[in-house]
């Protein structure tokens, strides 16, 4: 075997589409590449022995956010048991900023932006000469019904038990400065038709859960309509075989005939991703965010009410401009719409994007290691900072978990975020610890809070959390996964 293409998933159940795209079109030399995918924590010893077992002369490594720290071990590692392998970096971590960094400095070559095209013809260079005079390759991007589609290269086992990740399009017309993909400027559609036929295929061969890493799903709603009936049919031939679909969606562009179709859809068939990120509109303007928050809040309010839909909707704390009080009145107005769940993320770095122009006029301190998570702002202290991730990550294990649905509206009260950062403060005051609270403890630590902090009659607090406990909650279809929004758009 010649060609070895690999990469850590944060998960076993994320399949890596960027290598399943890389495999299909491999061209010539698809008999003679593989594909191993590890997932992040393992041995970096236990990775290289496993990608010499197969003896291959290339590895390309997928690098992205949540793995370039142990991938730099492992090509540090690979080039000095087996410096004969020649090592090709591809990803969005390494599509900007590439020449800074240690991983690229042991790698051999870097393909940056669209690796389809140019990491095929790359290899071809590598094997049969002449050989690349350049270290860094520029990605070309062919027409989008040039590239050949990776959805055949979903093994059964993957079928069975991992996501699988589609995408109708790439790219995204908008410009969030915090957001990679605002560096497209523009979105490409694949050929809708060849698109629909691999989805048909992979249902015939057994796949019910959808996972479409679109940027924008809702920017051509002939597009999504025709997308969304293909799940439509589906349930109608076959209701008591669900299929499930999950799509990220730009809030304010909801118009009447795609809201009809939404409405059709039964309990438990989709999910929508939202992209709220601030409702502060000097914010919105200081990260060139378009958005119309009358529109966007009213189109939630109608999810939530008038559709069977999941709704997760994202916010960022830490943007240009942003203080605590104007990110608590977003985070009540957003929790007044109703949403299943919001995703409260910290804002980070990612390499390329433009935010770093914001760097010195808001203070913005961002860590130096992966994931660059900002620290402080000229209005959000470093103290003030940690209180909010520590908010971010309870909020995940008692809000977005489902696990204590009849609890939170007591916990809540009138003032959402005031009430639960109270909570959180002290939480952490009691338990010194945000990670590895059993939801046991974690359900006598909040009736004690009732009884404590909020004067509730010890009685009503233990059979308030006692309700919820009992078993009558709601369980998200992806609880364990709570991916960063800004990273899950490098996901593919
Ligand atoms: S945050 Fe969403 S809308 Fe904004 S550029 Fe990124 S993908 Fe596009």
């Amino acid at each position: 075997m010649t060609i070895l293409l690999s990469t850590l998933n944060a998960r076993y159940a994320h399949a890596s589409l960027g290598l399943r795209y890389l495999l299909a079109n491999m061209g010539e030399l698809k008999g003679e590449t593989r594909l191993q995918e590890f997932v992040i924590g393992a041995k970096t010893t236990e990775i290289v022995e496993r990608i010499l077992a197969h003896a291959p002369r290339i590895v390309g490594f997928g690098i992205y956010i949540w793995n370039v720290e142990e991938t730099t071990r492992v090509v540090a590692m690979l080039k000095r048991v087996a410096p004969h392998i020649t090592v090709v970096l591809g990803g969005p971590e390494v599509s900007y900023e590439t020449g800074e960094q240690e991983i690229v400095k042991l790698a051999d070559y870097v393909v940056t932006g669209w690796g389809e095209v140019t990491f095929p013809q790359l290899c071809r260079a590598i094997l049969h000469g002449p050989q690349p005079l350049m270290k860094v390759h520029a990605g070309v991007q062919p027409p989008m019904a040039d590239i050949a589609l990776p959805y055949a290269e979903y093994s059964d086992a993957d079928l069975a038990h991992r996501t699988l990740y589609v995408e109708a399009s790439r790219g995204c017309p908008f410009k969030c400065e915090f957001c990679l993909s605002s560096l497209d400027k523009t979105a490409w559609p694949f050929p809708l038709d060849a698109f629909l036929a691999e989805l048909e295929s992979l249902y015939q061969r057994g796949a019910r859960l959808f996972k479409f890493v679109d940027r924008t799903f809702n920017l051509n709603v002939k597009t999504s309509m025709r997308i969304m009936q293909f799940f439509l049919d589906k349930i109608d031939a076959a209701p008591h075989d669900p299929v499930y679909a999950h799509f990220e969606l730009v809030p304010d562009h909801l118009p009447d005939a795609l809201k009809e179709q939404i409405a059709k859809f039964p309990p438990g068939a989709l999910q929508f991703e939202i992209g709220i990120q601030s409702f502060n509109p000097e914010v919105q303007a200081n990260v060139s965010r378009r958005q119309d928050n009358a529109k966007a809040a009213a189109n939630i309010r109608w999810l939530a009410s008038q559709s069977h839909a999941h709704l997760h909707v994202d916010l960022i704390a830490g943007l240009p401009g942003e203080d605590i009080d104007s990110f608590a009145r977003g985070f009540d107005q957003l929790w007044a719409l109703g949403p299943h769940e919001i995703q409260f993320g910290i804002l980070k770095r990612l390499r390329g994007t433009p935010i770093i122009r914001h760097t010195e006029n808001f203070g913005m301190v961002y860590d130096p290691y992966p994931p660059y998570t900002i620290l402080a702002t000229d209005r959000i202290t470093f103290t003030d900072m940690q209180r909010l991730v520590r908010f971010a990550r309870y909020w995940d294990l008692v809000a977005n978990s489902g696990r204590f649905t009849h609890t939170l509206p007591v916990l809540l009260a009138a003032a959402p975020f005031a009430q639960f950062m109270a909570f959180s403060d002290w939480l952490y005051a009691h338990t010194d610890a945000t990670h590895r609270i059993a939801l046991d403890r974690l359900a006598k630590l909040v009736e004690q809070y009732l009884r404590e902090a909020r004067a509730l009659p010890a009685e009503e607090a233990r059979a308030l959390v006692a309700s919820d406990i009992a078993g009558k909650h709601r369980e998200p279809h992806d609880s364990a996964a709570a991916p960063i929004r800004q990273a899950r758009h490098l996901a593919a």
